[in-house]
């Protein structure tokens, strides 16, 4: 079926979590049924911790390989796993048609923060793994960045390093965990350009639709939360509908300056929710692809 949207000078891509439970497998066709329409570049599928949403991963990115005209990019990553694992799980998905990974190192078993040590016969890190992964198949692969260092980094440097020895290895786009203050990105974004890695690092942008949580992974991903989105949310603990419109407008600010500075591709994390992501496109300019089926008939 063809469409006659125009062609958005933004693009956008959504990134899902496999359900958990039959109601959350319902929620999450919804939301993606409802952001399908905006032609996303692609919609990317996350893998749990230690590989334990391993099937469940597969099962998501295959269903919207087989229901959906969307290009799925399945999250990979080394915790638990040894390097034929990692093989396996990849060959499954390239025998699936998934063609485009997001490939990670993954966080320690003992949680966010806790020191990671490798699979004796698995892959160390992201940087390992792009190399590994590119080996088997030609994977289109993405990977992580840190605008505000990552937690187990002691500088800059090395967390740039790593992220241009991903790039070496043939990842050819980044995407950054998220942030509140778009001068923290434009920064990041030089110091990656003066390091000569040109691919686009894609800022990682999360609708908060719950301000205590997303203040609490913050902490333990190494987002700071700026004092004045704090003041933003102060009091509406109880108000649901306030701290929506709130949301929206925090979220729609971020995007529209970041629009401004140049930037015209997002990857959002839906947190398997569309409402708020829906209209935060839309003020980007984004709108839904319209079937041709009715001019077709008018004509
Ligand atoms: P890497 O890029 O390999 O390294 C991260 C950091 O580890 C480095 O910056 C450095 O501080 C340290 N490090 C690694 N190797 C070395 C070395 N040789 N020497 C010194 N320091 C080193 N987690 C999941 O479990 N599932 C997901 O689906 C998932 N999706 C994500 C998507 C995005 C866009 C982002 C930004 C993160 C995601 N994460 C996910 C979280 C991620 O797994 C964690 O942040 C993890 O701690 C690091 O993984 P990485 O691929 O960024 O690691």
């Amino acid at each position: 079926m063809s469409t006659t949207a125009e062609k958005p000078d933004i693009a956008v891509s959504f990134e899902f979590f496999p359900p958990k439970s039959e109601r959350m497998e319902e929620n999450l066709w919804r939301s993606i049924e409802r952001l399908a329409p905006l032609s996303p570049s692609f919609v990317s599928v996350t893998y749990g911790a230690g590989g334990s949403t391993r099937e469940r991963t597969h099962h998501t990115v295959k269903r919207i390989l087989e229901e959906t005209a969307l290009v799925p990019a399945a999250h990979l990553t080394c915790v638990d796993a040894t390097r034929e694992d990692v093989a396996e799980v990849a060959e499954a998905y390239w025998n699936t048609g998934v063609r485009h990974l997001v490939a990670l190192r993954g966080d320690s078993q003992a949680g966010v923060g806790g020191a990671y040590v490798a699979h004796e016969g698995g892959y160390r890190n992201a940087v390992e793994l792009v190399a590994g992964l590119k080996a088997l198949r030609d994977f289109e692969i993405s990977v992580s960045a840190y605008p505000e260092k990552h937690p187990e980094s002691s500088d800059f440097a090395t967390d740039i390093d790593l992220l241009k020895r991903k790039v070496d290895n043939g990842a050819t786009r980044a995407i950054t965990q998220f942030f509140f203050d778009n001068d923290v990105y434009e920064r990041f974004v030089e110091r990656v350009r003066r390091a000569g890695i040109y691919v686009p690092i894609v800022p990682g942008i999360v609708p908060i639709h719950d301000f205590t949580k997303v203040a609490r992974f913050s902490k333990a991903t190494g987002a700071s939360i700026p004092d004045w989105l704090a003041k933003r949310f102060e009091g509406l603990e109880e108000d649901e509908q306030t701290r929506a419109h709130v949301a929206a407008a925090v979220c729609a600010e971020q995007v529209l300056d970041l629009k401004a500075r140049g930037i015209s591709d997002f990857h959002f994390y839906t947190m398997n929710r569309a409402d708020l992501v829906y209209s935060i496109c839309h003020i980007l300019g984004l709108r839904a692809a319209r079937s041709d089926t009715r001019s077709a008939a008018a004509a």
